[in-house]
């Protein structure tokens, strides 16, 4: 399988080269195609996804304390607290499967998880890659309106896009598909507008800071036009 390997400028060409573990950031708003590219790239280089929605729902599906606090937010369309989602990143990439590197998908969405996630990637002294997928605002909304996903596995599917063989059954494992408490129509917007003020602006911090962000047009193509201008991209990364 492949696996990542990134150095710092400084430990090229060095004899010891050492090699980092890779923080790739999934950023776009709702709709945008994080999580579907999330997956091709779990797939390619080997490396988890850490998608804070996914974790946050299985809070509220598991009906514990933290689902509960959180179910009318997140239902709501509004962010859940910097706190939260910071305490189960942090939890999560300390895990041995984040040991060469992890994918956030949906993190950071403010500035103040920025700059926590910022400290976390020191402390671990992973290389930051920020993938920003860039999407008309009326393909967001015909995106979102037709998705249902599989409440087994995971999988997304799309009514126009990416339909199942058989309506509303998923392909992998035959479960009845649903659609997201947070996908109704209201919510929706309700999800944007909270993009466009609390996380489209990170995008200038990102420019501003990051040493390697990656644009993508995510529009128009397929899903997998997309995954292979990402790889395009990001083809350093691999060490077979
Ligand atoms: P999408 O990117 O399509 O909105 P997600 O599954 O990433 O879908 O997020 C769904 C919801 O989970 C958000 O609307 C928000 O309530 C909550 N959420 C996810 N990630 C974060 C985060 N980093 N900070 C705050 N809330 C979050």
């Amino acid at each position: 399988m492949a696996s990542v390997k990134t150095t710092t400028p400084r430990e090229t060409g060095s004899a010891a080269v050492e090699s980092r573990p890779v923080a790739i950031v999934l950023f776009g708003s709702p709709g945008s195609g994080k999580g579907t590219q999330a997956k091709y790239i779990v797939d390619w280089l080997g490396i988890p996804q850490i998608s804070t929605g996914d974790m946050l729902r299985e809070h509220i599906r598991g009906g514990d304390a933290i689902g509960q606090a959180i179910q009318g937010r997140m239902n709501a369309g509004s962010l859940v607290s910097d706190e939260l989602v910071n305490q189960l990143v942090f939890e999560r990439i300390h895990k041995p499967d984040c040991e060469h590197g992890f994918i956030l998908d949906g993190y950071p969405r403010t500035t103040a998880q920025a700059e926590a996630m910022r400290r976390l990637l020191a402390a671990s002294r992973a290389e930051e890659v920020v993938i920003h997928l860039v999407v008309d605002y009326n393909v967001i909304i015909s995106r979102i309106s037709g998705r249902r996903v599989c409440p087994k596995c995971g999988t997304l599917y799309n009514a126009v896009s990416h339909p199942p063989k058989t309506e509303g059954i998923c392909d992998l494992d035959g479960s009845r598909l649903v659609t997201r408490d947070d996908d109704r129509e209201e919510v929706v917007r309700e999800r944007l507008t909270q993009y466009e003020n609390q996380t489209r602006p990170l995008i200038d911090f990102f420019r501003n800071t990051t040493g390697r962000l990656i644009e993508v047009d995510a529009s128009g193509d397929g899903p997998e036009q997309v995954f292979k201008c990402i790889q395009a991209e990001l083809k350093d990364l691999v060490r077979r």
